[in-house]
C-alpha cells in the first residue's frame, strides 16, 4: 500500500493533498507520480475517472519553479476539459507560488493575451488556440521543460494532429513529455515514436478481476443534482444497511451532513477521525441506529459488517480492482445484495470499462420519480401502521384522545390526521427537480428529435451516429430513433427519458473528426431561426 508522503514530494504539495481530500494514491497516481519524478517520457493508459489529472499534475507543480516562464504546458482537447485541468493544478499548487492559465477558443483572446503578460508558470489550452498565440508571439514556449499531451486519442479524433506537432516543434528538445490517452491508435503510437524518448507504459489494471454474484445496477444522473438522484434512490430501496462510497474525504463530510441534514440515519468514515470516533461510527452501524455508513475507500477497508443489504458507489470507482472490493461488502455470507453505481454522463465510459473488464453484467435502472417515491413511502407507512396494529405498544393515552374525537369526526379523518402530525416534515412539499424540457421537437410519441451540425460532409453513417449515441450514453443501439442525415445536418430521434443525457454526452464528442454541435429540433414546418 502506497500513501502520498512515500514520494518524495514537497510539504506543501503533500498538505494541498490532503486538502484536497485524497486519502491515498488511484493506481494509476501510484505508479506515475514517482516515475515522472524521476524524469523520463512517460505513456499512461487511463481515462476520466481514474485519477489521471492529479498523477501528472501532482509531479509537474513540483517540477515547477516560480520564475516567471511558461515551464509546463498542457494540451487537452476541449476547453471543458482545459478548465477542469487548470482547476485541479490550482488545488495542487495551493501552497506553491504558481500561476496556472487555461487558453481556449471561445474565450476572448486579449484576456488571455493580458494574462500572459502578467507571467503565469503552467499553461493548459486546447491545440488551436495555442497555435494561435505562438503565431502572435504572445505566448513562447522556449523554456518550457514538461509536454503533457491529455486525451490524446480524443485530440487525434478531433484533428488536432498537426496542430499538436507545429506546438511540439515550438519546444527545446530537451524536455519531458508525457502523454495520457484511453486508447492507442496506432497514429498515437507514432506521436508517440517521434516525439518521444524511450517512453514507459503505464496501464492500469488490465488483468481481469471477478465480480462477486451479486446483483448489479447503474443509474445514469446528473452531477447537479446527485444528492437528489441518491435521496430518491434511498427512498424506494428496502435497505437494512447500507454503505456509500464516495471518492475524497471531504466529499463524505459533504454527502454525510446532507443526508443526516434530510433526516436519515447517516454517519461518515474517513482516515482523518480519530480511532475513538471512528470506533464510535462503525459500532453504531452493527447495531444498526445508523443505517448508511458513508465511506472513503480506505475507511471502508477491513469493515466486516455481516448484513449490508446495499453498497452504493456515489462516485464511481477509480478502477476495477476498486469496484470489486467496494461491491463485496454486501452478499456475505449467502445473503442478498445489491450494489449501485451513481454514472454521470462524463463517466459513463468508465462504468463501461469496470463492466467489460469485471465481465459483470451490470444493468442500466431509471433513478425513480417522485410518484414512485411517494408511492413506495405509502407503502412503508401501511406497513409500519399494520404491524403497529398488531401489536399491543399502543399506549392508553393515544386510545383516550381518539375516542374523545369519535363523536366530532369520523374515524378515518382521525386517523389521516394523526399520521399528518406524525409525518408532514418527512412527507413536505417535494418539488421534481429542474430537468431538462426540450419543448415539441416533431418527434415520434415518447421521443425527442435532435438538430445536429454534421451529415454526410463527415462521412458520417447512421452507424456511426448510432454507435457515438449508444456507447456515450449506454442505451442499446435500437433503441436510437429515426435518423435522417443530409447533406450538412442530421436529425436523430432518441427516447425521452435518455434525451438529456443524449443532449450533454454528445455535446461533448466528435464524430469522424468534427466537433458536433446539438439542439433540440424544431417541430416540422418551424422556421430555423
Ligand atoms: P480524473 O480521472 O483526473 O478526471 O479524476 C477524477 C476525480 O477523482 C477528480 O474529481 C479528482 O479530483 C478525484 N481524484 C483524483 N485522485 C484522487 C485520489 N487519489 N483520491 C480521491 N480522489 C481523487
Amino acid at each position: 500500500m502506497t500513501s502520498f508522503s512515500d514520494f518524495p514530494l514537497h510539504k506543501s504539495i503533500l498538505q494541498a493533498i490532503h486538502d484536497m481530500g485524497f486519502e491515498e494514491p488511484s493506481p494509476i497516481q501510484a505508479a506515475c507520480i514517482p516515475k515522472v519524478l524521476e524524469g523520463g517520457d512517460l505513456i499512461g493508459q487511463a481515462q476520466t475517472g481514474t485519477g489521471k489529472t492529479a498523477a501528472f499534475g501532482i509531479p509537474l507543480v513540483q517540477k515547477v519553479s516560480p520564475v516567471n516562464r511558461v515551464q509546463a504546458i498542457i494540451l487537452t482537447p476541449t476547453r471543458e476539459l482545459a478548465i477542469q485541468v487548470a482547476g485541479e493544478l490550482l488545488r495542487i499548487a495551493k501552497y506553491n507560488k504558481i500561476r496556472t492559465l487555461p487558453i481556449y477558443g471561445g474565450q476572448s483572446i486579449g484576456h488571455q493575451i493580458r494574462a500572459l503578460r502578467q507571467g503565469v508558470q503552467v499553461v493548459v489550452g486546447t491545440p488551436g488556440r495555442v497555435l494561435d498565440h505562438l503565431r502572435r508571439k504572445t505566448l513562447k514556449l522556449d523554456h518550457v521543460h514538461t509536454l503533457v499531451l491529455d486525451e490524446a486519442d480524443e485530440m487525434l479524433d478531433m484533428g488536432f494532429i498537426d496542430d499538436i506537432e507545429t506546438i511540439i516543434n515550438h519546444l527545446p528538445q530537451e524536455r519531458q513529455t508525457l502523454l495520457f490517452s484511453a486508447t492507442m491508435p496506432p497514429e498515437i503510437k507514432r506521436l508517440a515514436t517521434r516525439y518521444m524518448k524511450n517512453p514507459q507504459t503505464i496501464a492500469v489494471s488490465s488483468e481481469e478481476v471477478t465480480a462477486p454474484l451479486i446483483e448489479q445496477v447503474y443509474y445514469k444522473v446528473f452531477e447537479r443534482n446527485k444528492v437528489e438522484s441518491l435521496c430518491r434512490i434511498l427512498d424506494s430501496e428496502d435497505v437494512d444497511l447500507g454503505i456509500i462510497f464516495c471518492r475524497t474525504k471531504r466529499g463524505v463530510d459533504e454527502l454525510t451532513e446532507v443526508l443526516q441534514s434530510r433526516g436519515y440515519l447517516a454517519d461518515g468514515l474517513h482516515g482523518d477521525l480519530s480511532q475513538a470516533q471512528r470506533d464510535k461510527v462503525m459500532s453504531a452501524f452493527r447495531e444498526g441506529s445508523i443505517e448508511f455508513l458513508i465511506a472513503t475507500d480506505v475507511a471502508a477497508r477491513g469493515i466486516d459488517v455481516g448484513n449490508v443489504s446495499h453498497v452504493i458507489n456515489y462516485d464511481i470507482p477509480q478502477d476495477s480492482e476498486s469496484y470489486v472490493h467496494r461491491i463485496g461488502r454486501t452478499g456475505r455470507a449467502g445473503r442478498k445484495g445489491i450494489a449501485m453505481t451513481l454514472v454521470t454522463p462524463r463517466e459513463v465510459r468508465q462504468m463501461m470499462f469496470i463492466q467489460k473488464q469485471t465481465k459483470a453484467q451490470i444493468v442500466p435502472r431509471n433513478v425513480p420519480s417522485l410518484e414512485e417515491v411517494a408511492e413506495r413511502k405509502q407503502e412503508q407507512l401501511r406497513e409500519q401502521l399494520i404491524s403497529l396494529l398488531e401489536s399491543d405498544e399502543i399506549a392508553d393515552m393515544y386510545y383516550k384522545v381518539t375516542s374523545s374525537l369519535l363523536d366530532q369526526y369520523p374515524a378515518e379523518k382521525i386517523a389521516a390526521a394523526a399520521l399528518h402530525l406524525a409525518f408532514y416534515s418527512e412527507t413536505g412539499e417535494e418539488k421534481e427537480p429542474e430537468g431538462y424540457n426540450f419543448g415539441e421537437t416533431g418527434a415520434a410519441k415518447g421521443m425527442v428529435r435532435f438538430f445536429l451540425n454534421v451529415g454526410r460532409n463527415v462521412n458520417m453513417k447512421p452507424q456511426d451516429l448510432v454507435r457515438e449515441i449508444s456507447e456515450s450514453v449506454g442505451i442499446p443501439g435500437k433503441a436510437v430513433g429515426r435518423i435522417d442525415i443530409f447533406e450538412n445536418f442530421t436529425f436523430v430521434e432518441v427516447p425521452e427519458d435518455v434525451a438529456p443525457f443524449v443532449y450533454e454526452a454528445l455535446r461533448q464528442t466528435r464524430i469522424n473528426g468534427k466537433r458536433i454541435n446539438l439542439e433540440p429540433a424544431k417541430p416540422r414546418g418551424a422556421k430555423r431561426s
